[in-house]
């Protein structure tokens, strides 16, 4: 049962010998074997890889290396990530036969940390969804039901951690792909400050968006993550040098720390049950010594329009490079144009194709002022709502998604149904922020999980964690099980 435990569980455990790395990578793998037909959070793992990491860390424990602490922790990573001499698909087939020449600087980063690195977990293809059903590879399922989409794109992030199959996992978040698929898992999912963490080695879906962030089972190991992951990278230019604290001595009490609750967040298509959880929870935080302070952020209802034309204008320029010469699959013509139409056309899916079309429109020089220029200038505004709230007070409290996860084909054919999924997790990807989900309730039938998101500020990933640790360790909705 190992593959049930937490980072901080197993870390103390591996030193005082009591497992083995090699015993608790086996355990994630036996679990994987067992579950992961039903739930196809993996689109690949090197079993033998695992295992030869595993037995390394072994032989580190057995020397007695010290400071490393993630060291024999299996730590999957969503399929947008690069890792050297491994396939990379992003979930789309236009990347069939290519392999990584290098490590993602994450990678790298847990790596000296100890942590073996495994397996290629499903997601929307580029990233762009927020069930995992654009995956060229099938939808991921929701471990709690199989019938449910586990949330996206980083579906497969979640769904692994949720279902014991990794200890923990990373995602992308460009939109709320880390924060919402925790939330329909029960899992925590955090999105890192804009420049917390390098984005080396992360297939770009919009570049002044995206981060990665950690998934894990409780805070206190998404704390260690994102220790492990976090500091500035030459080789990200957006990478920002600011000092990296130590995130678990952060995991104090928040006695007199200032909440905000924004009133446009309490929308009418917000499901009863999940306001009702979200509620609960705010009195709960209340009851734990924060005060709760009424802010508006005036300028949320543009939020998921200006995400749609800033993420889809970068989008479109970031895959222009699928184009049959320099990655992996290629459709044959008889001139170039022809080729880059036919590997383009086979290689990706409808929904990327649609950003791409709707992204080359509002970056047009016809349109560019209406619609590019303008969602700039909204973007700042919706930043500004939140430095401006930040002034008063320490961390905003929030749904994570409007409802728990819907049935697996519900939403995919009403593209706009589906982008107001991400109404919750949109504004802080565009104002730069930070943001974590936690688990904060259920559902009564079916039972699924519902995520309170906090919202910090720049840099601010202290109180957040704060904050969540405090609810965690105080509710008894973390460490639940899927009927698996
Ligand atoms: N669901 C959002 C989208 O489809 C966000 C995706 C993400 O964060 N990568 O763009």
């Amino acid at each position: 049962m190992l593959h049930r435990l937490t980072i901080s569980d197993l870390a103390a455990k591996l030193a005082r010998r009591e497992v083995s790395a090699r015993e608790i990578m086996q355990s994630c793998l036996d679990q994987i074997a067992r579950v992961d037909g039903r739930i196809h959070a993996f689109i690949s793992h090197d079993a033998e890889d695992a295992l030869a990491q595993a037995d390394a860390a072994d032989r580190e424990l057995t020397r007695g290396v010290a400071g490393k602490p993630l060291l024999g922790i299996p730590i999957a990573l969503k399929d947008v990530l690069a890792v050297k001499n491994q396939p990379l698909h992003c979930g789309s087939k236009i990347l069939d036969g290519f392999i990584s020449p290098y490590d993602a600087t994450v990678v790298e980063k847990l790596r000296a940390a100890g942590a073996i690195v495994f397996g290629r977990l499903n997601m929307d293809e580029f990233a762009m969804g927020s069930s995992t059903e654009n995956s060229a590879f099938g939808p991921t399922r929701n471990p709690w039901d199989i019938e449910r989409i586990p949330g996206g794109s980083s579906g497969g992030s979640a769904a692994a951690v949720a279902a014991d199959e990794c200890i923990a996992s990373l995602g992308s978040d460009t939109g709320g792909s880390i924060r919402q698929p925790a939330a329909l898992c029960g899992v925590v999912g955090l999105k890192p400050t804009y420049g917390r963490v390098s984005r080396y080695g992360l297939v770009a879906f919009a570049s002044s968006l995206d981060q990665i962030g950690p998934l894990a089972k409780t805070v206190s190991d998404a704390a260690t993550l994102l220790g492990a992951m976090s500091g500035h990278d030459p080789r990200d230019s957006t990478s920002v040098p600011q000092p990296v604290p130590d995130y678990g001595a952060a995991l104090t009490g928040i006695k007199g720390i200032k909440i905000g609750l924004p009133a446009e967040y309490m929308i009418g298509g917000l499901d009863p049950e999940a306001k009702a959880a979200v509620d609960t929870a705010v009195k709960k935080l209340a009851g734990l010594g924060a005060e709760i302070v009424d802010i508006s952020l005036p300028h949320t209802d543009y939020a998921v329009a200006t995400y749609y034309i800033i993420a889809t204008a970068e989008a479109s320029a970031n895959l222009a490079r699928f184009d049959g010469v320099r990655y992996g699959a290629r459709v044959e013509g008889a001139d170039l144009a022809e080729m880059y139409c036919g590997t383009r056309g086979a290689g990706f899916g409808p929904e990327v194709k649609r950003r791409i079309i709707l992204g080359t429109y509002v970056l047009s020089s016809g349109y560019y002022d209406a619609y590019y220029l303008r969602a700039q200038k909204v973007r700042t505004l919706i930043r500004n709502d939140f430095l401006q709230a930040f002034e008063t007070v320490d961390a905003i409290v929030t749904p994570t998604a409007p409802t728990a996860a819907f049935r697996i084909g519900e939403k995919s054919a009403d593209p706009l149904q589906m982008y107001l999924s991400d109404i919750f997790t949109i504004s802080c990807n565009l104002a730069g922020i930070c943001g974590i989900s936690i688990p904060c309730g259920f559902t009564s039938a079916p039972r699924l999980p519902i995520g309170l998101q906090l919202l910090g500020k720049p840099f601010g990933e202290e109180s957040i964690l704060k904050i969540a640790a405090a609810f965690e360790q105080d509710t008894a909705w973390h460490g639940q099980k899927p009927p698996l």
